[in-house]
């Protein structure tokens, strides 16, 4: 079920150089269509079907679509996010019937992880060439 971007609700990140959408997408299908500032999946054979989009989207624009030939469009699966957990809602094929499913994403609270910790960052911009690994054993050189 590939992605498809509601063009009402988007509103193309307001003109960001990259929105939401095209940052996550792993296989670099988003783009943005800057004459009308709306965004579209360009092209849903190749979508991974992941739902990066379809979660990282501030304006919940993003829905996951089933393919036509296989059932007839009107179904959706559209997810809210918060800080804490995400709530799915799944309209039927029938355009009534409507389930939520509401699932915790995280055990921290969001933006308490600090990702550095513990760790000697670069001092120079030009240590970010060298080799190695950020949490390996440090360097001797
Ligand atoms: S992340 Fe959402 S609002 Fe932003 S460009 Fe993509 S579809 Fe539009
Ligand atoms: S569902 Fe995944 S692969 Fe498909 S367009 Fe969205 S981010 Fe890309």
């Amino acid at each position: 079920m590939p992605s498809f971007v509601i063009a009402e609700k988007c509103d193309g990140c307001k003109a960001l150089d990259k929105t939401a959408c095209q940052y996550i997408c792993p296989n670099d299908l988003m783009v943005l269509n800057a004459e009308i500032k709306k965004a579209y999946n360009q092209e849903p054979d190749q979508c991974w079907e992941c739902y990066n989009c379809v979660k990282i989207c501030p304006q919940q624009a993003i829905e996951v679509r089933h393919y036509a030939d296989i059932m007839p469009l009107g179904s959706s699966t559209i997810p809210l996010r918060g800080t804490d957990s995400i709530m799915w809602t799944i309209k039927f094929r029938d355009g009534k019937t409507v389930k939520r499913f509401k699932f915790p994403i995280r055990t921290t609270a969001e933006g308490s992880i600090d990702c550095f910790k513990g760790k000697t960052l670069p001092s120079d911009v030009a240590d970010l060439k060298k080799p190695g690994f950020f949490s390996g054993p440090a360097r001797t050189e």
